[in-house]
């Protein structure tokens, strides 16, 4: 049996006491495309930085591609977007060139210049990043997340500052990377209508799982109808309908 790229067991995580997220078990299979929906303060930025081992697991268990978390040491197959781009100090004296390069494990600089231009910020390469607007400041740190072409991509609320048509490439992106080349997705919004155009999987969070499993399971439950009203359901479900889901 194939590894998973991602397994969490029974994670629970408190701030000074007050639980974040609880008891969350799920599985990410190689080539997924799973989006963790719920509303603000959820748990999906404390879930996925628990996954990332940035904030450390308190309970449960986290795999990696198959290893332990603690064990875990290939973090170049990993490309994250974090959701809050304040590591980003605006008097920081690189340019868009090294902070994207930040993001390169092989040194192929090619990859560089193609994800930088993909995201339209090829032309400001050697501007410093303190002095790009916070929507371009984004699109640099999209190109690198995407330049190393990691096998799991994880995306917390990546489009915030994006214009639409900015978004829109770059949704396409992610989901031509998840087609062509079986890039792993985790995506991470509150935003359902986007999540039902893009992603398979779901993960509907509120501190606990609501929900996780397939968009087909999701649209079909009476349960989920009753929670959600038929309205909700029906604008996930109806956006499902369209294209990228067909895999
Ligand atoms: P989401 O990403 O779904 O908006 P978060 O994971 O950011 O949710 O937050 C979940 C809960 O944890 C919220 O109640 C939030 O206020 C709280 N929280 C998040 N970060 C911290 C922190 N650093 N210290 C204390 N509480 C926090």
């Amino acid at each position: 049996m194939p590894v998973n790229v991602i397994s969490t067991e029974n994670m629970t995580y408190s701030y000074n006491g007050v639980e974040a997220i609880n008891d969350i078990s799920f599985a990410v299979k190689k080539g997924d495309y799973l989006g963790i929906v719920g509303p603000n303060g959820s748990g999906k930025s404390t879930l996925v930085k628990n996954i990332l081992g940035i904030l450390p697991p308190q309970k449960g268990f986290v795999y990696l591609f198959g290893q332990p978390l603690s064990e875990f040491r290939q973090w170049n197959k990993i490309g994250y977007l974090p959701q809050k781009l304040s590591s980003l100090n605006s008097h920081f004296p690189g340019t868009v060139y090294e902070i994207a390069g930040l993001g390169l494990w092989d040194q192929n600089s090619e990859n560089l210049d193609t994800a930088l231009n993909l995201m339209g910020v090829g032309h400001l390469s050697s501007r410093l990043i303190g002095e790009l607007s916070y929507g371009e400041q984004q699109r640099v740190m999209l190109a690198r997340a995407l330049v190393s072409r990691p096998e799991l991509l994880i995306l917390d609320e990546p489009t915030t500052a994006l214009d639409p048509e900015t978004r829109d490439i770059f949704y396409a992106l992610t989901e031509e990377l998840n087609r062509l080349q079986d890039t792993t997705i985790v995506l991470v919004t509150h935003d359902i209508g986007v999540i039902g155009k893009y992603a398979r999987q779901l993960l509907y969070l509120d501190k606990k799982t609501v929900f996780t499993g397939t968009f087909e399971d999701f649209c079909n439950s009476a349960a989920m109808t009753g929670l959600f009203g038929p309205m909700s359901q029906h604008i996930i479900c109806h956006q499902h309908n369209g294209r990228g889901n067909n895999k």
